[in-house]
């Protein structure tokens, strides 16, 4: 039942970092056992390529010890396949030697600089990247609800956000592009100890219901993405969260564990809060947007299914999904963990 900040808390001490998401409040084996795209994924891979061991107790009762050497099949399916085999009781990790990093957040007014022009900026600029910096895209329009501060009340944000294991000089060079292509509202790019990090994302810190989707994406259609820009923003009847995930660099190696769509390049997300909202509203917005990028679409990345599990197409491919369920009529025969997207 750990959670990310537990662990973090623990490894600084000793100048190392776990491959950690965006908030502390996530527990580390429900994120790792659905791949865990961190903060500085494109450096070191998905969470789920740093694990050694497992602690198991399987569908079929058993407690098992699980390594890459004692059982490659149950190892490999465990890490990237979701919790449908068991219920883990241990994960051993390995940690990385990152005790501080640069990085934060550079948020523009969409209704003063065009969110379209920051969504190109930003994609021209991830291509030129080295792998140690992991960077993402979000938009989003605040209601005016009276418990929001003030100025963020009815506000249309766009935020870049960066995380760079280099040193502050040469982030500062990296970022300068982005910097140029308007003025922002806030900037908080720093040099700051690995601790800090949970502030680049700022994600909030109690539980909140969201209906969420994703697709992974090949390339970026940009053209398709302003248009996603433009549904899900200030027109839009409801709240919606557009994120963009830059990928590539290891998290595209490939890894003995069942993490699908290595190749991908972009990871498109879309979170929609579920206060009072009408779902089926939701849910047209979101076919709309993900059929816009339906071409380059591969399949959709388990941890970020939030509230959609009657929609288990394509969480897996293919042949990921056969083995899974080898594993799952070996392991979990009567099918006992299946509520979490389980193959059957
Ligand atoms: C604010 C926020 C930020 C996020 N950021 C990221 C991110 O940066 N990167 C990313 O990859 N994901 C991210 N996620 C998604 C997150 O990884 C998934 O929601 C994940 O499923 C959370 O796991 P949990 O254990 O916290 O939640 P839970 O809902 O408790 O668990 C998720 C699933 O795993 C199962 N499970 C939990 N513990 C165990 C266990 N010990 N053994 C077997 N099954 C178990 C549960 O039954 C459940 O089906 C984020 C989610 C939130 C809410």
């Amino acid at each position: 039942g750990a959670r990310w900040g537990q662990v973090v808390e623990a490894a600084v001490e000793h100048g190392l970092a776990p491959l950690n998401g965006t908030a502390p409040s996530v527990g580390a084996v429900g994120y790792t056992l659905g791949g865990g795209l961190g903060i500085l994924g494109r450096e070191f891979g998905y969470a789920a390529d740093h694990v050694r061991s497992v602690d198991v107790v399987t569908g079929d009762g058993v407690l098992r010890h699980v390594t890459r050497d004692s059982d490659p099949e149950l190892f490999w399916g465990l890490l990237g396949g979701g919790a449908q085999l068991g219920v883990v009781t241990e994960l051993e990790i390995g940690l990385v030697p990152v005790a501080r990093l640069y990085g934060g957040a550079l948020t523009f007014d969409g209704r003063a600089v065009d969110p379209a022009a920051v969504l190109r900026g930003y994609e021209e600029w991830t291509r030129t990247l080295p792998d140690t910096v992991t960077s993402s895209l979000a938009a989003l329009v605040y209601p005016e609800l009276p418990h929001l501060p003030p100025q963020l009340r009815g506000s249309y944000l766009v935020l870049i956000r960066v995380a760079f294991t280099g040193s502050e000089a040469e982030g500062e060079r990296l970022v300068a592009p982005l910097r140029e292509i308007g003025p922002t509202v806030s900037d908080t790019l720093r040099e700051m100890p690995y601790a800090e990090s949970p502030s680049i994302h700022g994600d909030p810190d109690f539980p909140h219901a969201f209906y969420g989707d994703n697709a992974v994406l090949s390339t970026l259609d940009v053209d398709a993405a302003g248009d996603i820009l433009d549904l899900t923003g200030p027109s839009a009847t409801a709240m919606h969260i557009l994120q963009l995930n830059h990928l590539g660099g290891a998290l595209a190696r490939p890894a003995e564990n069942a993490v699908p769509y290595r190749e991908a390049g972009w990871l498109l997300r879309l979170l929609s809060p579920l206060d009072g909202a009408d779902v089926e509203a939701h849910r047209k917005v979101h076919a709309e947007a993900f059929g816009l990028v339906a071409p380059q679409t591969l399949g959709r990345s388990l941890n970020f299914v939030f509230g959609g599990s009657d929609r288990p197409q394509g969480l897996y491919d293919p042949e990921t999904r056969k083995r899974l369920a080898g594993l799952k009529a070996t392991y979990d025969p009567a099918n006992l963990f299946r509520h979490n997207h389980s193959v059957e």
